[in-house]
């Protein structure tokens, strides 16, 4: 009884941050302490462990930990034995092959008896085996995309997010090989009650995306439009229609993701909607 779940962040990285404020968001209060290796919650059964991210798997597989949130790109590259739980929609970034800019790269051929650069040899060894190519793999474990412009590589492959740091280093994206995401990652053999609060964490984690992905709208309409206005507009069951003190006049209460207001929108005040509201929602439980 009275177990903790181990939960295994990225001590300081891109990751970081962004992996407390989901915990923060699910209401489990986390104490600051940025100098610590683990630290415990004073209202949820989990001690957070503060790690490179490199290890995380490592240390999943071993029980070390017993979850862990990481780049999806670390899990494939390390290929432990760990259950991939569900993705956590931060930290995207696409692994990619990037030449010199002023290379003519004509497809996967040109990669043929290269030496390629990178951090990621696995994922990199997969996908040169897949196609058929034959490349030199150069391991290094960071700085990667000053490779070519030394003379250590010809090219290089490694994440890019916005693909400015290429572009500053001379070089030019030509293929992308994997899209990735932060993900939270589990231990093949969880005990029945340390199962038991990663359902309850699943639970907080799960309301907390779906708030941020959907939005509370709320809108006036003159009452022959609302008919039509609900069939565009779907709800968590069916939106709310009060009636307002104007005659004629309807408020129009409902649950959206933001893409799709976005995509609406014209159509709506097409319609004769007025004072169109747009409000975040705090927790979201179907
Ligand atoms: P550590 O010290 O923990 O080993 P690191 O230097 O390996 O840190 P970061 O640069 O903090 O790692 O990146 C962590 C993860 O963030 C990456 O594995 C990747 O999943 C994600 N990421 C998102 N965008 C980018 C980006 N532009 N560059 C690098 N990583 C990114
Ligand atoms: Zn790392």
């Amino acid at each position: 009884m009275n177990e903790k779940l181990k939960i295994a962040v990225q001590k300081s990285g891109r990751l970081s941050e962004k992996s407390l404020e989901i915990f923060r968001e699910c209401g489990i209060k986390i104490p600051n302490s940025s100098q610590k290796l683990r630290t415990v919650s004073s209202n949820f059964p989990v001690e957070i462990l503060f790690l490179r991210d490199d290890d995380i798997p490592q240390y999943v597989e071993q029980n070390v930990a017993d979850i862990g949130i990481l780049g999806e790109n670390e899990v494939w590259e390390k290929n432990r034995n760990v259950h991939v739980v569900r993705k956590l929609g931060f930290g995207d970034c696409r692994l990619s092959l990037a030449v010199p800019k002023d290379e003519n790269y004509t497809g996967l051929n040109y990669l043929n008896h290269k030496k390629i650069a990178t951090s990621y040899p696995r994922i990199l060894n997969e996908f040169c085996r897949k196609n058929q190519l034959e490349v030199e793999i150069e391991e290094i474990s960071g700085s990667v995309e000053i490779a070519p412009s030394i003379g250590l590589a010809n090219c290089i492959f490694d994440i890019v997010s916005s693909g400015s740091t290429l572009l500053t280093n001379g070089l030019k994206e030509v293929e992308t090989v994997a899209q990735s995401e932060a993900v939270l990652i589990k231990s093949p053999d969880l005990s029945e009650e340390k199962q038991e609060i990663l359902n309850r964490l699943l639970f907080r984690i799960q309301a907390v995306m779906r708030s941020r992905e959907n939005k509370y709208i709320l809108l006036n309409a003159p009452n022959h439009a609302v008919s039509q206005i609900i069939s565009i507009l779907p709800g968590m069951k069916s939106p709310t229609v009060l009636p307002l003190a104007q005659e004629g006049w309807s408020s129009i209460h409902s649950v959206i993701t933001e893409e799709r207001f976005w995509e609406i929108i014209d159509e709506l005040k097409a319609l004769g909607a007025q004072g169109i509201l747009i409000i975040p929602i705090e927790k979201m439980i179907v």
